[in-house]
């Protein structure tokens, strides 16, 4: 029945043998996070901000982005919110911007690149988050993998880079007398996932994008159709980058999240879970099928899957353990 189809989506995607997969969904407004919870979302592990500035002709305000960052707290009603700052350049392009023309904009001033040289968008961005700290995150509240509200600094390749956003970020939450507030970073790039371990000392935890970790691990323009059957994520190669990132942040006792498409797909979760994953953010759409799947799973199962995973040889041949998982 429905009722029990609903209470079934609410369960925790525990393992058999006892072991709690954090679930959230990837929403972009307030208005989408009834429908997320209602598949099973346990909170928001990505929030896509350039939508704000996608949506319309030109720049949110602060005050404009405030409202929207607190409505999304309120519809979450404490439940966890990692809103990741602007992701602009490669693929999203925002024609307001008058960003100027570059010949790959997937390698070009895309992302933390952009919000370094362009404090005009990254401050008042996180006047509106630190604001929104202020205002709606109430003393006590959880901090760690379960903050009502993270920050999340998305194409980071190198640890400078995580130092000179930290700076900001806490002379901005010092002006706005904000509680501390975790922060995070995007692990895309594969001198990322490489560098997990020194860039988990300067951090609070990792997301893991797994879109673009693949457009760089394997050379293969995301948006490209031609090359499309070839840019899996379960590769081998892409596979073992995820195992350096959660063997980095193990190394400093941080958490570490997957908020690209294969978090979405059961067999991919399953492996995602066996390397060490500790939360996994997808379309509310793709929530039921993988929290059933992992509760159906025993962690020492998916371990000894991942391990066999990672040293296959292509893509195939991950592919085909599913099903021979017993
Ligand atoms: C990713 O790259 O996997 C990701 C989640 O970020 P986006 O798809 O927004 O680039
Ligand atoms: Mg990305």
């Amino acid at each position: 029945t429905q009722a029990a189809e609903a209470r079934e989506r609410a369960l925790p995607a525990r393992t058999r043998d006892g072991h709690a997969v954090a679930i959230g969904a990837n929403v972009n407004n307030p208005e989408q996070v009834p429908l997320a919870l209602d598949q099973g979302a346990e909170g928001v592990g990505l929030m896509r901000t350039e939508f704000l500035f996608l949506e319309r002709g030109d720049t949110p305000s602060e005050d404009d982005q405030y409202a929207t960052y607190s409505a999304m707290l309120a519809a979450l009603a404490g439940r966890p919110l990692i809103v990741r700052t602007l992701d602009i350049g490669g693929d999203k392009q925002v024609a307001h911007l008058h960003l100027p023309k570059e010949e790959n904009p997937f390698l070009g001033v895309r992302g933390a690149r952009l919000l370094l040289r362009r404090p005009d968008l990254m401050e008042p961005q996180l006047r509106a988050l630190y604001r929104a700290a202020r205002d709606h995150v109430p003393a006590g509240a959880p901090t760690g993998k379960d903050a009502p509200l993270s920050i999340m600094m998305p194409m980071i390749t190198s640890v400078p880079e995580v130092l000179a956003l930290r700076t900001v970020c806490e002379r901005i939450r010092e002006e706005i007398g904000a509680p501390p507030v975790p922060l995070g970073i995007m692990i895309e790039v594969p001198a990322a996932a490489i560098q997990a371990d020194a860039l988990a000392r300067h951090c609070d935890f990792f997301s893991i994008g797994t879109n673009d970790l693949t457009q760089y691990a394997l050379a293969i323009d995301r948006q490209n159709t031609e090359m499309a059957p070839e840019a899996d994520s379960l590769h081998p190669a892409v596979l073992r980058l995820i195992r350096m990132t959660c063997e980095g942040a193990a190394r400093h006792g941080r958490f570490v999240g997957v908020c690209g498409g294969i978090a979405g797909d059961p067999f991919g979760a399953s492996l995602l879970a066996g390397l060490g994953i500790h939360e996994l953010s997808m379309t509310p759409r793709d929530l039921p099928a993988v929290k059933a799947r992992l509760r159906a799973s025993s962690m020492a199962e998916l371990r000894a899957l991942a391990a066999r995973a990672c040293a296959e040889e292509d893509a195939a041949g991950v592919r085909a353990l599913d099903g021979a998982q017993a």
